[in-house]
């Protein structure tokens, strides 16, 4: 299959060649034809799997082949949930239309940062707007913005937009939007709120459900090392000088971990920073840039920074702090061994975290060994009140060991299947 015969414009095709992209992913196949015959799409694919120019291709075709008004309406919206994805979505959409014969203007518009720039940008209109909920209603309210010429309607990553609280601002926004108009539509999962959304919203869709192949999921090799709570930020330092690893993305729970184990690798000479939500824009979108430049070796970050974020060649990603679910971690994972590179994702597992991380495996079907590194073997057991550890079974002085005691101690052996 190749992106002629998707039915795209040369303008259009001249941007993918120039992007490298040389065959169609999955997605694209898919969604693309479908999208030009101005039908809604449903779409439920992988991170990574190339769903922005899904719907980016059959948006600016459309625009290309309409006429711009002077001044300009948004015909098309593409609502996400992050800052940074919207950074990155905007910037492939100006991509992707580089070489079309009327140039189309995409304004990227998110919280987090002065409302000004935004509004002065805005001023002579614009034909695509990639917004998040909030700031698009700012605008709106603010007057700089209408909402009554959009024909496309897009959610990216709909599922995190509800995860975010979003629900209230999107109700608003769909009702400032014509009832006519195409809606293309992705989410990585599929729970009741964003159900209930797709079927009030879509009109016969066509659903696409790009299932992973295995030559087409990404190439990552899954790693789970036991290790003692206490001993993570050395392994780290660890596993990042023997592997000789020159750029890790390290996710924590919280922005407190963020903050902390930053510290201790800068105090070890690692070049290291936190990115989580509480860090001004202007810092997070610092901290990426020197990340993907090359100038910073370890990003520890928070679950924002799980979706969406698109760093080329990002070899490490490690799971200091295992993540909440096995969405998360899929997430998590796939933020290594985008668009065919290979990547390694690491998982610390402690005593204390092995049967939330034994949850993760099975539901995401992963047979994964449990691994001990040299010098760094766990000692710790998991301890009942009033009781200490038994040294040989890993149990409790006293008792039987139970089935579980005994699960312990093989995987402190190093033999637990996970
Ligand atoms: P996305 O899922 O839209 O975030 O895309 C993931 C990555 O795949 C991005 O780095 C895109 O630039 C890249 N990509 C998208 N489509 C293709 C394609 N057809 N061939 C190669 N890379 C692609």
């Amino acid at each position: 299959m190749s992106f002629i015969s998707l039915g795209l414009s040369p303008a259009l095709l001249r941007a993918v060649s120039a992007k490298a992209y040389l065959v169609p992913t999955p997605v694209q196949v898919a969604a693309i034809p479908a999208a030009l015959q101005g039908r809604d799409v449903l779409g439920s694919a992988q991170t990574g799997s190339g769903k922005t120019a899904a719907f980016a291709l059959p948006l600016l075709q459309q625009l290309e082949n309409t006429a711009s008004e002077s001044p300009r309406r948004a015909r098309a919206l593409i609502l996400v949930p992050t800052r940074e994805l919207c950074a990155q979505v905007g910037e492939e959409i100006r991509a992707l239309a580089a070489h079309l014969a009327r140039p189309v203007k995409v304004s990227i518009v998110f919280g987090g940062v002065s409302i000004n720039p935004q509004m002065m940008r805005l001023r002579g209109g614009a034909d695509v707007v990639v917004a998040t909920p909030g700031r698009l209603l700012d605008l709106v309210d603010h007057n700089a913005l209408v909402l009554s010429h959009v024909t496309t309607l897009v959610l990216d990553e709909a599922d995190r937009l509800f995860d975010l609280g979003f629900a209230e601002e999107l109700g608003r926004i769909l009702n400032l939007l014509p009832a006519q108009r195409q809606n293309l539509f992705f989410s990585a999962t599929f729970p009741p709120a964003v159900q209930a959304l797709a079927q009030t919203l879509l009109r016969d869709p066509v659903r696409v459900e790009v299932l992973p192949e295995p030559q087409s999921q990404p190439d990552i090799v899954q790693r789970a090392i036991a290790v003692d709570a206490g001993r993570r930020t050395q392994l780290l330092r660890h596993l990042i000088a023997q592997n000789h690893w020159r750029r890790v993305l390290v996710f924590v729970a919280t922005k407190h971990a963020a903050e902390t184990v930053a510290d201790k690798l800068r105090k070890a000479r690692i070049n290291a920073e936190p990115f989580h939500g509480e860090l001004s824009q202007g810092k997070r979108t610092q901290v990426l840039a020197d990340f993907k430049a090359s100038r910073l070796k370890v990003v520890i970050a928070t679950d924002v920074a799980a979706r969406g974020l698109d760093i080329a060649q990002l070899p490490v990603v490690v799971n200091y702090d295992l993540p909440r679910s096995s969405v998360d971690y899929i997430h998590r994972i796939g933020r290594t061994g985008r668009a065919g590179e290979s990547g390694v994702a690491v998982s610390f597992v402690s005593v204390g975290t092995q049967a939330h991380f034994r949850l993760i495996a099975k539901r995401q079907g992963l047979d994964l060994q449990l691994e001990q590194i040299e010098g760094f073997e766990p000692t710790e057991v998991a301890v009942a009140a009033g009781a200490g550890p038994d040294p040989a079974t890993g149990g409790i002085k006293g008792k039987r060991p139970s089935k579980k005691d005994k699960l312990r101690a093989a995987a402190a052996r190093g033999q637990t299947p996970m």
